[in-house]
């Protein structure tokens, strides 16, 4: 059986591929295994033997799926500008359909039912602080590992869900509050409140928004990315701007097409842009120079999803810190949102690269633009440098020169 859904791969883009492997050198996946399937163009081929009917959508084609990081590299390095990022998750909507099973259903229930239940996340992380101050979160089968990079979770709700901030005749940018950052990354919103509303802007996160739907988009769950994405189009719809401050959500935004969508994509920016360009502009201030080297990763979702990465740059120099790129041009960190826990061989194996990398950088700061990356580098490196979000750092720097 060939492609079933409505959701099936845009066949010109598959035939856009003229087979160069100039992707090859970029595909972490292609480089740790050397296997042609396991590259772009590999993928790519796969794809068009369904395309053409030659091959069915099985277990061996979601195998070959799966093990992509989804880190776009690929849609950068291509001369063809094949959308290799939307041909992937078309895919993976087909897998989805024709032969998910139970492995399916969990990464559902993961991706869909969770993320979009501000409930279940709350409980969730609320039993998670509970084993993370008892010191046996890392001890729980199948996500344990990962946890190791969490920041320290939260024992009550600290949500900026429905609030609003700053001046009320100002630019409107509203906020996406995003699901597991909503809980998780409550001190970066704060940050990201704070600049705004020093930058001018009267800050709004409406209550109607939802899980921005990158995860569910990633695996496959086309249906369900799409009623987030209607949820968060109307819920923005009045916005002057619209902020993430999770790179991967908000290239995520930017993905968003029809009437509403394509308007809430183009309203779309990153807090680092919007911080870089408040700065560039004399809206928040370059503060007092430090000389401290501070280490910059470039998240994938920065660099092929957002295609901006010299704005973290900017915004640590402005902080009074010389930013050093930790690897610039380098492979995805292998964090790729559920990949750690389906291929954690992989993952790990990138991890522990990019961590490496930082360490030969000799800084004890390091910052990273999204949330998965920054959990990825802190697990590697084991508490050998701080981690967080360059605009976190700016915040703080900004209210230590404000006394
Ligand atoms: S770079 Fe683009 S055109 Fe060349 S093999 Fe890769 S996907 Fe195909
Ligand atoms: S998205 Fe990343 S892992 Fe997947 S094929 Fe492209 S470069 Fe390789």
């Amino acid at each position: 059986m060939a492609w079933v859904t409505d959701h099936r791969p845009d066949g010109e883009a598959l035939n856009a591929c003229v087979t160069c492997g100039l992707c090859l050198p970029v595909c972490p996946t292609f480089r740790i295994t050397g296997d042609e399937t396991a590259s772009p163009r590999g993928r790519l081929r796969a794809m068009i033997a369904v395309e053409d009917g030659e091959a069915p959508v099985d277990a061996r084609f979601a195998d070959v799926m799966s093990l992509c990081l989804q880190c776009r590299a690929c849609e950068t390095a291509c001369p063809s500008l094949v959308p290799f990022g939307s041909v992937m998750e078309s895919s993976r909507a087909e897998v989805v359909s024709q032969v998910a099973g139970e492995r399916g259903r969990f990464r559902r229930f993961l991706t869909v039912t969770v993320l979009r239940s501000r409930l279940l996340l709350r409980l969730a992380t609320r039993v998670a602080a509970v084993l993370q101050r008892l010191g046996v979160l890392t001890r729980v089968p199948r996500i344990g590992n990962q946890a190791e990079g969490l920041r320290r979770l939260p024992l009550a709700s600290t949500s900026a869900v429905g609030g609003s901030w700053g001046p009320a005749d100002g630019q409107v940018a509203m906020l996406l509050t995003g699901c597991v950052s909503d809980v998780w990354f409550s001190d970066l919103h704060r940050a990201t409140i704070e600049l705004l509303v020093a930058a001018g802007y009267r800050v709004e996160a409406p209550s109607s928004q939802t899980c921005c739907g990158a995860l569910a988009s990633h695996g496959g769950f086309a249906g369900d990315a799409a009623a987030m994405a209607t949820a968060n189009i109307e819920a923005f719809a009045d916005a002057d701007l619209v902020v993430a401050d999770v790179a991967g959500c908000g290239a995520h935004l930017k993905t968003y097409t029809g009437s509403g969508g394509a308007d809430v994509a183009a309203k779309t920016k990153d807090i680092t842009s919007v911080v870089a360009e408040a700065i560039e502009d004399g809206r928040l201030p370059v503060l007092p120079h430090t000389g401290q080297p501070v280490g910059i990763q470039d998240p994938c979702h920065m660099e092929h999803g957002l295609r901006t990465h010299t704005a973290a740059d900017a915004v640590v120099e402005a902080a009074g810190h010389v930013p050093i790129p930790i690897d610039r041009g380098g492979l995805c960190c292998g964090a790729a949102g559920m990949y750690q826990i389906e291929h954690p061989d992989i993952s790990e194996h990138l991890g522990i690269q990019k961590a490496a990398a930082a360490t030969e950088k000799d800084t004890t700061i390091i910052v990273s633009a999204n949330a998965g990356c920054e959990m990825q580098l802190r697990r590697y490196l084991s508490g050998a440098s701080t981690v967080m979000h360059p605009v976190e750092l700016y915040a703080s720097q900004l209210k230590h020169y404000n006394g």
